[in-house]
């Protein structure tokens, strides 16, 4: 019998992503998993709680399609309290399968083949593989080690009259860069300026640490940017509960129902409990939030510090779950390799940059590790690196 052929599938290119591939091996080899950005710890007791109950009332068949209604209300309330940006519930928010599925959807509804899409890299590995299967094309703007700042110059001509949108991530996966708000502003007034759309995933809004020289500024909140811009969330980041898979999407409700038009056909509804137990969350007073934050800040100061001490250069991150090293000075010029060896050399997991960039030279020696880990977890990690300098 012979297997039919595969012809050439849409995102062949793509193969496995580099956090499963990592993940499963390091689990493998009961390797310090410090590559995929997921905590090692619960989050709050009361939004736990929340799911449990969620389960025992039976919330338990399928939701409505754009998401259960205290969980619209909820993140309504959220953007308004936190940022003072005001939506109707039943038609500028949308809840998804995941920020993942929030980006998706978006991408997939908003693009027109041959449409270009602004992005910084390094950038978050779906967003290259959503454009592609859009038919859009990225334009990337690189970021540079160790300040990651906005080069006006690359933005400016990463537009042209092709730009549709502008996918844009403050706090940032993999630098930890939280945009100011004048880079903000430049992102928003060249939109403006060529008719773009701005999708903005700030999936870690509340990991932002204390000495970050500026906190989260959303790109909804600034002067004549609501009216196009859709926002996405994720409860995986914000109550440190990533499998749940709750995320969300607001904005302009028709770009809402474009989106919303796409997610019924990808996964039509998910996460039934999780989400009552997310809006129960959203609802928690800010010292919670801070908690998580703060605990987040501790743990990234102590790999910081031992990094640092193994004389590594690093970019301390502002926000967010990880930390990039520049291991030249050890001798690694090429990250991915170094990375693929480090889990059987030293039972540690970590991914290199170069899988988040179109650039791959220009970061060939940069490796992120994961911060949010328990402190044990952490010192174990940094033990084995040093052995494997
Ligand atoms: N955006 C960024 C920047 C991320 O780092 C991640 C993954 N953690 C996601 C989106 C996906 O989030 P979710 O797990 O909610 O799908
Ligand atoms: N966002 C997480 C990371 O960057 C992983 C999420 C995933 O595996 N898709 O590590």
């Amino acid at each position: 019998m012979t297997t039919p052929s595969l012809g050439h599938p849409t995102l062949a290119e793509f193969g496995t992503t580099i956090f499963a591939e990592r993940s499963a091996l390091a689990s493998a080899l009961d390797a310090v998993n410090l590559g995929q950005g997921f905590p090692d710890h619960d989050g709050p007791a009361e939004v736990l709680e929340a799911a449990r109950a969620a389960i025992a009332e039976g919330h338990n068949q399928y939701p409505p399609g754009i998401g259960v209604p205290a969980l619209l209300q909820a993140v309504a309330d959220h953007q308004r309290d936190w940022y003072g940006i005001d939506l109707d519930p039943t038609s500028q928010v949308l809840v998804t399968v995941g920020a993942t599925e929030a980006i998706a959807s978006v991408v997939l509804a908003l693009l027109r083949p041959g449409d270009e899409v602004v992005v910084f890299e390094p950038y978050y590995d779906s967003y290259a593989a959503t454009i592609a299967l859009a038919g859009g094309d990225r334009r990337t703007v690189p970021l540079r080690f160790p300040d990651w700042a906005v080069d006006e110059a690359a933005l400016r001509a990463a537009f042209s009259s092709r730009t549709r949108m502008v996918l844009l991530n403050s706090p940032h996966n993999p630098t930890g860069k939280v945009f100011t708000r004048d880079e903000l502003e430049l992102v928003a007034r060249l939109a403006r300026e060529h008719d773009a759309l701005v999708v903005t995933d700030e999936v870690y809004e509340h990991l932002v640490f204390t000495d970050s020289p500026t906190p989260h500024v959303p790109m909804a909140s600034l002067p004549g940017m609501h009216e196009r811009t859709l926002t996405i969330g994720s409860a995986g980041k914000t109550f440190s509960v990533t499998g749940w898979k709750v995320g969300w999407v607001s904005g302009p409700a028709d770009l809402v129902a474009a989106a919303r038009a796409v997610k019924q056909f990808l996964t039509y509804v998910g996460s039934g409990p999780f989400q009552h137990a997310t809006a129960t969350g959203l609802g928690l007073p800010r010292p919670v939030f801070d908690r998580i934050a703060a605990d987040l800040q501790a743990q990234r100061d102590r790999l910081c510090v031992g990094l640092t001490s193994m004389g590594l250069p690093i970019s301390r991150p502002d926000g967010g779950y990880f930390v990039i090293a520049d291991l030249a000075d050890w001798g690694v010029d090429d990250a991915l390799a170094w990375c693929r060896a480090l889990p059987e050399r030293a039972g540690v997991a970590a991914i290199p940059v170069s899988v988040f960039s179109d650039d791959k030279e220009s970061v060939r020696s940069l490796v992120r590790f994961a911060h949010c880990k328990r402190p044990e977890v952490l010192d174990e990690g940094l033990r084995r690196l040093a052995k494997a300098r």
